[in-house]
């Protein structure tokens, strides 16, 4: 084998296995046979999901899937190559004219994936000799990608707008950017998008907001966080996923013409990928649409949403104060938390047990995704087990 692997040994994966047993950190993956709305069957067992984050429930419109069926006979399933070489279709034309109006912003780019897109982005957008201020919460993607930046990596406590301003004030690099979640994936609450635009105005910044969580569900007929807060800015790059509330797949990143050209031109997981299929693409379109019209669908998640916070109220776990469609309750421990997921799991609900490393270590936690997919019913079934499991 070649480096890195050559430095392992095969034992060295049987104990690092191990290792993991032993911390309860070690992941497996549930094969899912059927797919009905927020219901999942699972070795032959129908369970009610709090898992996905397909807030919208339009994973399965059949607009969309109609959509992608008419693109499938058009175009067949693949884009054959990167969208520099042939696969940028009239699709992908069209899908990323319609995101950027959506959003407000002069221009978007597509991207196959969220984690992709901020891979990519953040090295287009800074190098050495610049420097990157991200939250401490921030997602993998954003880490990553800020470290395959080479610039230097500043991170600040969880929403500290006050460290920020003292961090961007001290640094003498030449460019700086601000990295944030929009709403953070794991707690659910919403970054200060107004103080932290204003910070960059102060200090010559540049603020990427990623929006994988609030496209779709904040925001007027669900336009994003940006919109949410009403906030505009010539140095504000707006970044969202489409395969959660969009209920697809891919990502894109949108804002002044110029930037979104420049990294049309420079950033690497776009220009050296494959392009996504078409189907995907006019799927998105189709959803879109929905997206834009049915706002009963966001209606009826902040109902859910006030439906679920009440009834967990008296509560012995915390309850995160979020006000979006992720509502996590922090347990505790890696082992707690495995034992009530399970416990929850043979009352026929399935809720994920987030762990270390996605979340500080003594945080582990259940993390409730609510969808327009749930019915008061569903909730009410989870609230109750969620009673019975703690008070255990
Ligand atoms: C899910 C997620 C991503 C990754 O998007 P994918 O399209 O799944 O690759 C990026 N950022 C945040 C905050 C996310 O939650």
């Amino acid at each position: 084998m070649t480096p890195p692997f050559a430095t392992m040994a095969p034992d060295d994966f049987e104990a690092g296995l191990a290792a993991l047993d032993h911390a309860g950190t070690r992941r497996s993956r549930r094969v899912v046979q059927a797919i009905d709305g927020a219901r999942l069957r699972v070795d032959g067992q129908w369970l009610l999901s709090f898992s996905s984050n397909d807030y919208l429930g339009l994973s399965q419109h059949p607009a969309a899937v109609e959509a992608a069926q008419r693109a499938a006979a058009q175009y067949g399933v693949g884009a054959g190559a990167s969208p520099l070489v042939n696969g940028h279709s009239a699709a992908h034309e069209a899908l990323e004219r319609e995101l950027a109006d959506f959003v407000g912003l002069p221009r978007a780019l597509y991207f196959g994936a969220g984690y992709l897109a901020n891979v990519g982005v953040v090295p287009a957008l800074v190098g050495r000799g610049d420097a990157v201020f991200s939250d401490a919460l921030n997602h993998a993607c954003l880490i990553d990608g800020a470290r395959l930046a080479r610039a230097a990596i500043h991170v600040y406590s969880h929403n500290d707008v006050a460290l920020l301003d003292r961090l961007l004030g001290a640094s003498t690099a030449r460019r700086k950017l601000v990295l944030t979640d929009a709403v953070f994936s794991m707690d659910g609450d919403i970054a200060p998008v107004p103080q932290l635009l204003d910070l960059c105005e102060r200090h010559d910044a540049l603020l990427l907001i990623d929006d994988a969580h609030g496209f779709g569900v904040l925001g007027p007929q669900g336009r994003g966080t940006a919109a949410h807060f009403g906030v505009r800015s010539p140095r504000l790059i707006y970044m969202a996923t489409l395969g959660k509330a969009a209920g697809v797949a891919g990502a894109f990143v949108a804002g002044p013409a110029a930037a979104v050209e420049w990294l049309l031109q420079r950033s690497r997981t776009y220009i050296f990928a494959t392009a996504a299929p078409a189907m995907i693409i006019e799927a998105l379109r189709a959803n879109l649409r929905v997206i834009e019209t049915q706002s009963w669908r966001r209606e009826h998640l902040g109902l859910l949403n006030e439906q679920l916070r009440d009834g967990l109220a008296g509560l012995p776990w915390q309850l995160l104060p979020s006000s979006t469609a992720i509502q996590p309750i922090i347990v505790g421990g890696n082992q707690a938390v495995l034992e009530a997921a399970a416990a929850l799991r043979a009352q026929g609900l399935w809720v994920p047990a987030i762990r270390p490393p996605t979340v500080p270590p003594g945080l582990a936690r259940l993390r409730i995704s609510l969808s327009a997919a749930h019915s008061q019913a569903d909730v009410a079934q989870l609230v109750t087990a969620l009673q019975a499991v703690a008070a255990a």
